[in-house]
């Protein structure tokens, strides 16, 4: 891999997406500090704050040593005023007192365990937290009104909380595999997201499905849902159909990261290898210890069980549009921001999900692989290990 500093200029490239980030780093102990104060922006309805930190981490994540003083960060893009007073304090101090103060907040913390919940965003755990509301336990003693998918996140809240590792992940990839060949032999289905950029453990597992004969994926997820509901595999799942028109969707529509595939938002039940069994009934002596911990766990499934819950993202592209679905589901999430702002502002393109229109020659760019959709951004390729952005 090429440096991310020009010896010559010194200079790094202030877009994520002009610059490899790998998956480890020298600078966790600034950017966790930064990325701190950027979720707790983004909690207070601060996008731009929010983004500004997310921008700033992300450039000490490219460097190629650990930042010793200011000095390491002369000639540096994206580093604001309040991000470098963090720094330094950090450098001098070995903490900032803001970052210290918002981790201990008590909002920090109870936004962070409400939208913990899958099926809770910050809107609505602002509106709890507003109403005294501080975890998943709050909402079960004051009986809140919770939709399907909260019902499901609260239920599943501690296995959803542990961390999927790569070998669930290669697990849960075969049995994907298994259901979409079942009922639409020649698909293909590719690993995305954090997995597909080399991390070893997620938050989920994300699927991108697609037919090399294009119209064979339509109405395909209904398909492979009642297939793994069949199989008593599936605890929660919302299907969503696809909604995409080129018309309609292409250039004069909003940026923004939502994408109108056909997708599903699951929860599988994964068996349990038999060491992950024995680590389990090991966790559940501690749980049971913790007092206020019990009453939500009789709502869980039994203790001694021998499956998890699992949080699962399936997305069906057609196969004209699989590049850039690929590439929009890749991430990071950072990374993904930045390619649209480069495509917008450097190159009065817009790209999304489904396509990449050039606004000046008026058409849409076609694209069979991510290689070519760098090549008319104007950006050298980024392998997915190096967008860890
Ligand atoms: P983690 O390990 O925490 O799951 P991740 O990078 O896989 O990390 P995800 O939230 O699973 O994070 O998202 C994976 C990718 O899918 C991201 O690049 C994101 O931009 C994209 N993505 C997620 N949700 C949507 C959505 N609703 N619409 C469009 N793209 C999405
Ligand atoms: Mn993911
Ligand atoms: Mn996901």
């Amino acid at each position: 891999p090429k440096p991310n500093i020009d010896p010559n200029a010194m200079l790094m490239k202030s877009y994520a997406c002009q610059r490899r980030t790998p998956l480890k780093h020298h600078n966790s102990f600034l950017t966790d500090a930064l990325e701190i104060l950027a979720q707790n922006a983004e909690y207070n309805d601060n996008e731009g704050r929010s983004v500004a930190f997310r921008r700033a981490a992300s450039v000490l994540k490219a460097l190629p040593h650990r930042v010793k003083s200011m000095e390491d960060l002369r000639s540096l893009p994206c580093l604001g005023d309040h991000s470098q007073r963090v720094i330094k304090e950090i450098l001098e101090d070995g903490s900032s007192r803001e970052v210290e103060s918002t981790r201990q907040s008590e909002q920090y913390q109870a936004i962070k365990a409400l939208t913990g919940i899958f099926g809770v965003g910050v809107r609505t755990a602002d509106r709890w937290f507003r109403e005294g509301l501080r975890s998943p336990d709050d909402l079960i003693h004051t009986g809140q009104q919770l939709n399907r998918a909260q019902q499901a996140g609260v239920q599943y809240y501690d296995d959803l909380q542990k961390p999927v590792t790569k070998a669930e992940a290669d697990v849960i990839s075969d049995i994907v595999e298994k259901a979409v060949h079942a009922v639409l032999p020649g698909a293909e289905i590719q690993l995305m997201g954090g997995f597909r950029r080399g991390k070893e453990v997620g938050h989920d597992v994300d699927f991108l499905i697609t037919h090399p004969e294009e119209g064979k994926e339509e109405g395909l997820m209904p398909k492979i849902t009642n297939w793994l509901e069949e199989q008593g595999l599936l605890l929660y799942q919302k299907t969503t159909r696809n909604s995409y028109l080129e018309k309609m969707d292409g250039p004069a529509r909003a940026p923004n990261n939502m994408d109108r595939f056909e997708r599903c938002f699951s929860i599988f039940k994964l068996q349990a290898s038999a060491e992950s069994c024995t680590s389990n009934s090991t966790a559940s002596v501690q749980d049971v210890s913790t007092g206020s911990e019990t009453e939500r766990h009789s709502d869980q499934h039994s203790e001694a069980s021998d499956w998890r819950a699992v949080r699962v993202d399936l997305v069906v592209s057609p196969y004209s549009q699989f590049a850039f679905a690929t590439l929009g589901w890749t991430g990071s999430k950072l990374f993904e921001r930045e390619l649209r702002r480069w495509a917008g502002q450097e190159k009065h393109m817009s790209l999304s999900s489904h396509a990449l229109y050039d606004s000046k020659q008026n058409l849409y760019l076609r694209a069979k692989t991510e290689e070519e959709i760098f090549a008319y951004l104007g950006l050298e390729f980024i392998p997915p290990s190096e967008r860890n952005a």
